[in-house]
C-alpha cells in the first residue's frame, strides 16, 4: 500500500485499474442524451439530398439573367413551383424560372437561384432586377457526405450530436451501458433523511450528493443501504451488492479505530493508496475487492464531493471510453484571499462569475470540510499549491463544478 501520494500520482493510480466497458445497447434517439456513444457513426445519407435552395426565389439559367438591373430588369415565364418536399418534375429552359423555396431542390436545367426580394412577380412572369447566381445553392453533400464518419466512439451525445446523429438517418444509437456505481455510507451516527435525529446523528447526505455526481458523470448509481461501523456488516452488504462496475464507500478511512472500511480491506481486500496531499479529501482510500474497483470516499461531505469529482469522475469517464476531458479549468482573478495549506494541495470553494474583465472568483466562505452548503452555494474549486496563498487581484486557477459555469 502506498501512503501520502500526490494527486497526479493517486490520479494515475486510480486510471491504471480502470478497464473501459465494451457493453454496447442501443437507445432511441430522444433517450440517448448524455450517453457516451460505443461505436464511430457514419452518414447514412447526403445532405441536403440534392442541390437545393437556401432562399425562397426563383430558380433559372444563369445566362438568361447577366443584363438584368433595376432599370433594366430580365423578364422570365414562370413554369411551376417546387417548394420543399415536392419538387419540381420538369426541367427549366432558356427564358424560363420556377418558383423555389427554402429547402426544395433546384430543378434539372437550373444553375442559378434569384431571392423573392430582387424580383416582382407580374402573373406567369417574373421582372429580375439583378442577375441570379449559384451562391444561394446549397451543394448535395455541402453537410454530410454518405459513408463518412462524423461521430466517433468515446463522443459524449450532446444536443448538437443527437441532432447530427438524427440528421444522418439514425433511429436507435449505440451507446456505452452506463457503469453501475455502487454507493455506501458508513457511520453509526449517519441517519437517513426522512428518519429521526437522535443527540449525536447527522443525515446521510453523501449517498445523495454522490447519486448526483455519478449520474452528471455518465453512470448508474446503485444507492445501498447505509451500515453501521461494523465489519460484518460491510462485508455483508459488500457480499450482497450484485454486480457492480464501481463501488463508493463514504466514511471510515481515517485513522480512528473505527475505521473499518480500511481495516477491512487491508485484511480482505488490496489496498492500492491510502491517503493523498490534498484538503480535503486527505484520506481517500483505493482498493480492490474481489475484482472491484472501489473509492474509499472521506466521511465529511465536502471531501467525499470532492474526492469523487477528482478521482471517481475521471475514473467513470474511462470506464465510458469518453474522450473530452472530465474536468475543465480557468484562470481567474482572486476577489477575496484564499488561504493555502502549508502542507498539502488545497482546493478552496468559491463562487466563479463571467464579467466585462474576465473570470472573477470568491469564496464561499467557512472552508471547513464538513460545511456542505460550501458545494451548494459554490460553483467551482479554488486550486492552491502547498503554502502558495492567494491576495485579492491575484489570478489563481479555477476548477469550475461540472455542468454549473
Ligand atoms: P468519517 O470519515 O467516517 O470519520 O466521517 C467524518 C465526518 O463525516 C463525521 O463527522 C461523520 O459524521 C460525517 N459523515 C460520515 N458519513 C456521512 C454521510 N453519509 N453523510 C453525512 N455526513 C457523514
Ligand atoms: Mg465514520
Amino acid at each position: 500500500m502506498k501512503q501520502n501520494l500526490s494527486v497526479e500520482e493517486a490520479l494515475e493510480m486510480v486510471l491504471q485499474e480502470a478497464r473501459p466497458r465494451q457493453t454496447i445497447e442501443h437507445l432511441p434517439l430522444a433517450a440517448s442524451y448524455g450517453a457516451v456513444l460505443g461505436e464511430d457513426l457514419i452518414s447514412k445519407v447526403h445532405h441536403p439530398s440534392a442541390d437545393d435552395t437556401s432562399v425562397d426565389g426563383y430558380a433559372c439559367l444563369e445566362a438568361d439573367t447577366r443584363s438584368a438591373s433595376l432599370g433594366n430588369p430580365v423578364r422570365l415565364r414562370v413554369i411551376g413551383q417546387s417548394p420543399a418536399g415536392k419538387p419540381f418534375s420538369g426541367r427549366i429552359g432558356r427564358g424560363e424560372a420556377v418558383q423555389v423555396f427554402t429547402g426544395a431542390p433546384i430543378p434539372p436545367g437550373a444553375d442559378a437561384v434569384i431571392r423573392v426580394e430582387d424580383t416582382l412577380r407580374e402573373g406567369e412572369f417574373v421582372w429580375l432586377m439583378k442577375p441570379a447566381s449559384a451562391t444561394d445553392i446549397r451543394r448535395k453533400g455541402d453537410d454530410l457526405v454518405e459513408g463518412q464518419t462524423y461521430l466517433r466512439k468515446g463522443d459524449l451525445l450532446t444536443p448538437g450530436r443527437v441532432g447530427l446523429a438524427a440528421a444522418m438517418g439514425y433511429a436507435t444509437l449505440p451507446v456505452v451501458k452506463r457503469p453501475r456505481v455502487g454507493i455506501l455510507s458508513t457511520g453509526d451516527e449517519v441517519v437517513e433523511p426522512g428518519e429521526a435525529l437522535p443527540y449525536g446523528g447527522v443525515y446521510n447526505s453523501n449517498s445523495y450528493s454522490l447519486a448526483g455526481l455519478v449520474v452528471e458523470a455518465g453512470g448508474e448509481p446503485v444507492i445501498l443501504p447505509k451500515i453501521s461501523d461494523s465489519v460484518e456488516g460491510l462485508r455483508t452488504q459488500l457480499q450482497r451488492a450484485g454486480q457492480l462496475d464501481l463501488l463508493l464507500t463514504s466514511g471510515g478511512v481515517s485513522m480512528g479505530e473505527y475505521d473499518i472500511v480500511r481495516r477491512m480491506l487491508e485484511r480482505e481486500g488490496e489496498i492500492h493508496f491510502w491517503k493523498v496531499r490534498m484538503q480535503p479529501g486527505g484520506p481517500l482510500l483505493f482498493a480492490t475487492w474481489n475484482g472491484l474497483p472501489l473509492l474509499g470516499l472521506p466521511g465529511n461531505p465536502v471531501s467525499a464531493m470532492v474526492t469523487f469529482l477528482l478521482f471517481g469522475r475521471p475514473l467513470l469517464f474511462k470506464l465510458l471510453g469518453r474522450t473530452d476531458p472530465p474536468l475543465s479549468r480557468r484562470r481567474a482573478i482572486a476577489d477575496t484571499p484564499f488561504e493555502a495549506n502549508p502542507t498539502r494541495r488545497a482546493y478552496r470553494r468559491a463562487v466563479l462569475r463571467w464579467t466585462e474583465e474576465g473570470y472573477r472568483v470568491a469564496t464561499t466562505g467557512n472552508q471547513s470540510s464538513a460545511v456542505l452548503r460550501s458545494m451548494a452555494v459554490g460553483n467551482a474549486l479554488v486550486v492552491l499549491e502547498a503554502g502558495v496563498s492567494a491576495q485579492p487581484g491575484e489570478i489563481v486557477e479555477v476548477i469550475p463544478f461540472p455542468g454549473t459555469t
